[in-house]
Parts: C-alpha cells; structure tokens; sequence
C-alpha cells in the first residue's frame, strides 16, 4: 500500500541530524484541530532521521469543514500518509476509498495512507486499540478473564475495549456521561467484533458506575477514555480505594506529569500508566503503514519522552 522509501539519505543534513528538506522530500503529515500541541511530528521525524530517509511529518491545521477538501488532495501533493487527530476521526471514515475492518469496527480512521498520484488509492486504518493493547502487553497487565472498566464511549473507548479483549478481558463495563453514546458503542463492537472475541460481557453504565463498589471490586484495570482532567478541572468520583490493590490505572491522556485520574490511583500505591506509551505504538505502527519499513526501536519512544521531560524511555 504505501510507497517503499526510495532509500535517499540526503535529508539528513551533517549538522545534528537535522532534516534538510529538497525537491524530492517526501511528506507524511497529522491533520487536526487544534493540532499545535501534536507530538507526532517529533516522533515521526526522529524515525526519518535515524533511517536516512528523505521525508519529513508535518502538522496541519485543518478545520472540519476543509478535512474533504484536505484529504482528497493527499495524492496529487504526493503525501505518503496522514495521522488524524481530534475532531477528524470518526467524519473521515467516510472520505476513504477503503476502510480496514479494524476503522470499520471502531468506527474511527486514525491513519490515511495514500499512493501518490493515485486519487482512489486512499486506504482508512486505525492503529489506536493495537496501540494500547501492545502498551499494555508491554506494562505486564494481565487481563485473561478478567474485568475492565472503560471510562468513555468516542473512538478512544472503542479502541480500549478491543483492546482489552485482545488481552483476554471476559467482562468489559463501559461507563460514559452519556449511556446512550456507550450504548451505540457496545451495538457496534457486538455487531463487528471477530468470533473469537464476541464472548466477552460487555455492559454499559454511567459514571455512577465509577462509585460502584461491586463492579470496582472485580476490577484489573480501570481506563480513562475520555479528555476528563485535561479540559476539566477534576475529575467525576472514582471509588479507588475500594479496587484490589493490583487493580491496574490507565490514562489515555499523557502529560509531563501524573494526570487528575491517576493521581489518587498512584497516592494510593496502585500501578498505573499514562497514554504516551500508546501514542509511541500507534505511531510505529503508522509509520510502518506510511514509509513500508518499521521504525527503529526505541526511536520514536525517545523522542517522545524527551518532549515529555521525561528521563528514562523504558518508563
Ligand atoms: P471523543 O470521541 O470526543 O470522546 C469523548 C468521550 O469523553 C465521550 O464519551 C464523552 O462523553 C466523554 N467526555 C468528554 N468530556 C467529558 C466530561 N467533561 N465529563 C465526562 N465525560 C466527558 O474523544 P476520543 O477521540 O474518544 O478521545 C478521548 C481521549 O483520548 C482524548 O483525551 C484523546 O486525546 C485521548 N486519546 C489518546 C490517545 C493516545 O495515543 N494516548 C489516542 C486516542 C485518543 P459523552 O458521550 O457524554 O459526550
């Protein structure tokens, strides 16, 4: 699907590794809005320098009335592949020629790769639930047959429940402000979800649920999916203390410091993450589908969690 690299190292310049951009220079890109705050193009672009490749990520301003004026014009500007962030997910699944099973199952496209110079060639995936179900692979959570709880019901909650599925999650609750959203959510997967993870419980609740002693009880892992903390001050009322104490905290939000959600959790000795770790899987898993060739290990990592001031790229 995506163009193979042509190998060229001419844009890494000698001084610092730093990219130097030419006529043959070759674009990938995330289209968001607001999209100033965007950490993909640090990472992205530490991967180009490390492989030598002549091609640089860029971030776009793209307001929602020009994301179909934006997308279509992917493959005449030759741009190999485009993340999409807030708010363009779920409207862009309509903008493709083709979807993923997997974009079709979440109901979100949070990658557009495209062959240049080919207007039907637009391809919608989305690699956010294999992101965070490597991140918690890689975090040693284990779920087989255990219960979730998901906070949220927009793409990102979507992909959390595939992920904790994927992990062998036997009950997923999701807890949205609004029941009916998560009930449409949990509609969705029951309808698109592979055989092998259809025998899962899924239920909805609202975020009284969060309070429930019975359903925290039986948790391992309790994920925010929702901007809860970021755009707002605190956060609703989660029973912590009434968790088991290996119960398992995620933020899909990621911050230089302890997020409003994990905060408690950590105060009160649990394990918990943040979401920088998905942010680095689903954009290796990106950049792959952009460029053909994997990113570096560890590359995009670094970069991220030198953006965040953070010291050790292994946390
Ligand atoms: P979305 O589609 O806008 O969904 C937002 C969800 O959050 C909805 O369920 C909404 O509830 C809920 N919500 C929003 N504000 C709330 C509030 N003040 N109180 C209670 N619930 C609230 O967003 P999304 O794309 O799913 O993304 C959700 C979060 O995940 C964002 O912060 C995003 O940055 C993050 N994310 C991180 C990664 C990563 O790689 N780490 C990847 C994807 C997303 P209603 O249904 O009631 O409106």
């Amino acid at each position: 699907m995506a163009e193979r690299p042509r190998g060229a190292a001419r844009a890494v310049a000698a001084s610092g590794g730093a990219l130097a951009l030419g006529g043959a220079t070759r674009v990938a890109a995330v289209f968001g809005d607001p999209v100033e705050h965007s950490l993909s193009p640090a990472m992205h672009n530490a991967a180009y320098a490390a492989l030598g490749m002549d091609r640089v990520y860029a971030a776009f301003h793209v307001t929602p009335p020009m994301l179909a004026a934006a997308v279509r014009a992917l493959p005449a500007l030759g741009i190999v592949g485009v993340n999409l962030t807030v708010p363009h997910k779920e409207r862009a699944l309509r903008m493709v020629a083709k979807l993923s099973a997997e974009a079709r199952m979440l109901g979100a496209v949070n990658c557009i790769v495209c062959i240049v110079n080919r207007p039907a060639s637009l391809y919608g995936d989305n690699t956010d639930a294999r992101g965070l179900e490597r991140d918690l692979v890689g975090l040693g959570v284990a779920l087989k047959g255990a219960t979730a709880v998901v906070i949220g019901a927009g793409g990102a909650a979507a992909s959390a429940v595939v992920a904790c599925l994927r992990c062998g999650a036997g009950e997923v609750a999701i807890a949205n402000r609004t029941p009916a959203r998560a009930a449409a959510l949990m509609r969705r997967l029951r309808a698109r979800l592979p055989r092998a993870l259809s025998g899962a419980a899924l239920s909805v609740r609202g975020l009284e649920a969060l309070a429930d002693p019975a359903l925290l009880e039986r948790a391992a892992i309790v994920i925010n999916a929702t901007p809860m903390g970021l755009t707002s001050a605190g956060f609703v009322r989660v029973e912590y203390a009434r968790t088991r104490r290996e119960c398992f905290f995620y933020d899909l939000i990621y911050a230089a410091r302890p997020t409003a959600f994990l905060r408690p959790a950590i105060a009160l000795g649990r394990r918990a993450a943040d979401g920088a770790g998905m942010l680095v899987n689903q954009g290796e898993l990106a950049f792959e589908l952009f460029n053909g060739v994997a990113p570096p290990p560890g590359v995009m990592r670094r970069a991220l969690w030198e953006r965040l001031g953070r010291a050790d790229p292994r946390l």
